[in-house]
């Protein structure tokens, strides 16, 4: 049988996960488990390019672990890992720096618009974080990366540094492809920034009912429907991206067809988004408050998944030493 493609993709421990994580990252990741040999990450490193708290740090990560597995990653079949815990994170990361020229990292957009939203915290992690993504991916030889529409910037940078790599040292690394979700780009309760704990305009994932309500029943929808009777435009509006992630295709359409036939006002429309998303939220925050009564479960997850990725980053390290003729002197 061949061997299943493998898959990595991350999520930083910043806090507690939104539907725009859920959306855009986990539900992408959930059925690529089936055909994928998966490994994702919770990439704290990368956590640490803002401003953080080193108190919070330890309980981010075990959150995010929960999040993770109440949404549905299977530490059956894929690892589930934290990132800092296998160093050949940042010794790849190293020997890519050597090979990355400073011109394409600064071409990435990302790096333009945290050095603006914090000219106080302009720092080389902050510069450089896109080559340690390069190396949390190619580490595990990942062939598919799962990935949000910003972050396709960053993948074509990974694909270059594999291309350079692999002609200056000999094919090492797979290129690996963006795999974009089916739902597009979940944007904030305000409908124009990304959904963004640092903008305050999220959804989370363990809301009850009432707070979601609450702050849905505001959210921005197409700004151009002024009245009940005026039709609208769904596909200007971010309650009908939700709508895609969360709703059975009949409601989708339904509300599509009555949002443009102004047969129903956006209130309507959010009543029935909301029954969906407690259909789908419901049965995961059961689960997380389950994980968050057993954290020796979680911690046993977590280190399972250390030891199997450590075991495929020892590999990779092997061969890229030798690539770059240092092995001689990793051979104890
Ligand atoms: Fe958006 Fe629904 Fe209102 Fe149409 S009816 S503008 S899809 S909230």
């Amino acid at each position: 049988m061949a061997e299943k493609k493998r898959v990595f993709s991350g999520i930083q421990p910043s806090g507690r996960l939104h539907i725009g994580n859920y959306l855009g990252a986990i539900c992408n990741w959930l059925p690529m488990q089936d055909d994928h040999f998966c490994i994702y990450g919770i990439v704290d490193y990368h956590a640490m390019t803002v401003h953080f708290n080193p108190e919070e740090m330890e309980q981010c990560i075990f959150n995010a672990a929960i999040d993770y597995l109440a949404a549905g990653i299977d530490p059956e079949r894929s690892i589930l890992m934290v990132q800092s815990t296998v160093s050949e994170h940042t010794e790849l990361a190293w020997v890519l720096n050597t090979i990355t020229p400073i011109g394409w990292l600064s071409r990435v957009p990302t790096f333009k618009e945290k050095r603006q939203a914090n000219p106080d915290y302009v720092h080389m992690g902050l510069f450089d974080y896109p080559v340690l993504m390069a190396a949390d991916i190619v580490l595990y030889k990942a062939e598919v990366v799962p990935v949000g529409d910003d972050q396709v910037p960053h993948l074509e940078l990974t694909r270059e540094i594999v291309r350079k790599f692999n002609s200056m040292f000999g094919p090492t690394f797979p290129e690996p492809k963006a795999k974009l979700g089916d739902v597009p780009r979940v944007l904030g309760l305000d409908g124009v920034n990304k959904m963004s704990k640092s903008l305050d305009n999220c959804l989370y994932l363990d809301e009850t009912r009432e707070e979601l309500w609450k702050k849905l029943s505001t959210a921005v929808t197409d700004t151009k429907r002024k009245r009940r009777t005026d039709p609208g435009d769904p596909l200007v509006c971010n309650i009908y991206t939700m709508h895609k992630g969360f709703s059975p295709d009949k409601d989708v359409e339904y509300c599509a067809r009555e949002c443009r036939a102004a047969g129903i006002g956006c209130i309507d429309c959010k009543k029935i988004l909301l029954e969906n998303m407690i259909q789908a939220l419901g049965p995961l925050q059961e689960r997380q408050k389950d994980l968050r009564s057993k954290p020796a479960v979680v911690y046993d997850i977590l280190k399972n998944g250390h030891d199997r990725a450590k075991k495929i980053a020892i590999e990779t390290m092997r061969e890229v030493y030798e690539r770059i003729g240092i092995s001689k002197y990793h051979k104890h």
